[in-house]
């Protein structure tokens, strides 16, 4: 049984390898993140020239994800790690120094967005380390002042957040600039774009793709981000649900709810849902994942989800492999459970909605094997990932571009074609590369649906039911058989 759900997992030092990469495709994994918050162009170069040889080796198609790191905000050097206690004050300077204790129960530090110190208010919370301390500001002017307000041992450069301010800055910085043209250069197939607050953030990544058709996926991880949602998903092809900086941002009991939200407003709309973070976390070190991990990548699966992430667990995990193939075990048990009803609830799109709607659920109602679709830019496999049907989806494209493009949606399988000009031809052609990949049932059915004139955008206008005879009749055209 092949999964909808798909398989995001982050490749770092302990899977950047050809070999490993085959094993996580083999054990389930659809796409790829290269997390451009750790290591060198170099690097991600070699990474993702190893993804093309295991791609090529398997003759399967993954997806290529470049997260761009964005502004993180962190504290400046430290002199040393240092142990605050509630009610210990730190004043926040513009100037760039190495922290350090002042006074018995006083800290000095900096951070790496001094602007943002203008923009904070008194009573607001300020987090360290990931959310761990947090601090009330007390003071603000030319320096920021915080009163801590729990215990927490603190370190050079740790992360630090503003969950009540709008900090208005520009999220791509000159790294960002530069890390996206080499995206472009190389033709990732999404840029993940990170702290994202509006849609402007977006149009902005989107003006730096310089007209490179590859997909946006708006990391939501800022409290602002959650409230300027559907403006974010018009300017975006895809969201993240960052758990990890958004449960920092947003009262960490919010975070469930927000999932599910985001998770239902791209399905409406049918742009793919990323949840990332956490999954199978404690498998970075151990080898079994705990129940409340399982439990959470099931109840994301059940949510509607397009894909789950997987970060440090596959990327310096012990045992990426393990990682990937316990996740595809949970995915595939949960979808026996799969709410796939709730497809014929679902409203058109528009006009031609009409069509993906009607070739899935007929593909489900006669138990097809399979629904061919034939898709040049692959919005009507895309379209029809979102009726969720049971049967699979085999999304075929004569365009390099979009086959990688496909791989984030729920239930599509991409594969190449060669364009054909006449619809006859291009249903042999995609039974037959089926049957050579032995993914064919010969016996079917199948379900075919397919654009005339051949590769015009928006076009699908037949469908068709392929039974056992139809299939060998097209596997045995005479015309055909010479190719
Ligand atoms: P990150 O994004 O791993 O790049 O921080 C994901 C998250 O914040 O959850
Ligand atoms: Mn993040």
């Amino acid at each position: 049984m092949n999964k909808g759900t798909k398989i995001l997992a982050t490749l770092g030092p302990k899977s950047d390898t050809v070999e490993i990469i085959e094993g996580l495709i083999r054990a389930g994994a659809n796409m790829f993140r290269l997390n451009f918050s750790h290591g060198t162009h170099e690097y991600h170069l070699q990474t993702l020239t190893n993804i093309r040889i295991a791609m090529k080796n398997l003759n399967t198609i993954v997806g290529v994800l470049q997260d761009i790191s964005g502004p993180k905000v962190r504290i400046g050097d430290l002199k040393e790690n240092y142990e605050l206690i509630k009610g210990d004050e730190i004043t926040f300077v513009k100037k760039e120094i190495i922290g350090e204790k002042v006074s018995d129960k006083k800290y000095i530090m900096s951070i790496n967005y001094p602007d943002l110190l203008d923009k904070v208010k008194e009573g607001e919370f300020i987090y360290l380390y990931d959310g761990t301390i947090r601090a009330k500001v007390i003071q603000t002017g030319r320096e920021v002042i915080a009163r801590i307000e729990n215990n927490g041992v603190l370190g050079s450069r740790k992360g630090i957040n503003f969950p009540n301010t709008v900090i208005d800055i520009d999220v791509i910085t000159a790294k960002d600039e530069i890390d996206i043209a080499w995206g472009v250069e190389n033709k990732v197939d999404f840029f993940a774009i990170s702290f994202v607050q509006n849609k402007e953030d977006m149009l902005h990544a989107r003006e730096l793709l310089n007209g490179y058709n590859g997909k946006l996926i708006a990391k939501i991880e800022k409290f602002d981000a959650v409230e300027n949602i559907d403006e974010i998903l018009e300017a975006s092809d895809g969201l993240m649900v960052a758990r990890g900086d958004l449960g920092i941002e947003v009262p960490y009991y919010d975070v469930p709810t927000i999932q599910k939200q985001l998770i239902k407003k791209g399905n409406a709309v049918s742009k793919p849902v990323i949840t990332a973070t956490q999954m199978l976390l404690s498998m970075t070190t151990n080898e079994r994942a705990t129940r409340a991990e399982i439990s959470d990548v099931a109840n994301a699966v059940l949510d509607g989800t397009d894909v789950v992430m997987l970060s440090e667990e596959s990327a310096i995990g012990i045992d990426p492999v393990n990682v990937v193939s316990t996740m595809s075990n949970i995915i595939k048990k949960t979808e026996e459970i799969y709410n796939y009803e709730k497809q014929y609830k679902m409203d058109y799109l528009d006009q031609f909605d009409v069509i993906q709607a009607t070739a899935t659920k007929l593909a489900d109602d006669i138990n097809a094997k399979g629904i061919l679709a034939l898709t040049s830019s692959g919005q009507s496999a895309i379209r029809m990932s979102r009726y969720r049907p049971r049967t699979p989806i085999l999304a075929f494209t004569h365009k390099k571009k979009v086959l990688g493009s496909l791989a984030i949606a729920w239930g599509v399988t991409p594969v190449s074609t060669i364009k054909e000009a006449q619809s006859t031809k291009m249903i042999y052609k995609m039974l037959k590369s089926l049957d050579e990949r032995g993914m064919l049932d010969r016996t079917g059915p199948y379900v075919a649906t397919v654009g005339y004139p051949v590769g015009m955008p928006g076009s699908t206008n037949i469908i068709k039911i392929l039974n056992e005879s139809e299939i060998s009749y097209y596997l045995n055209l005479p015309a055909n058989k010479k190719k």
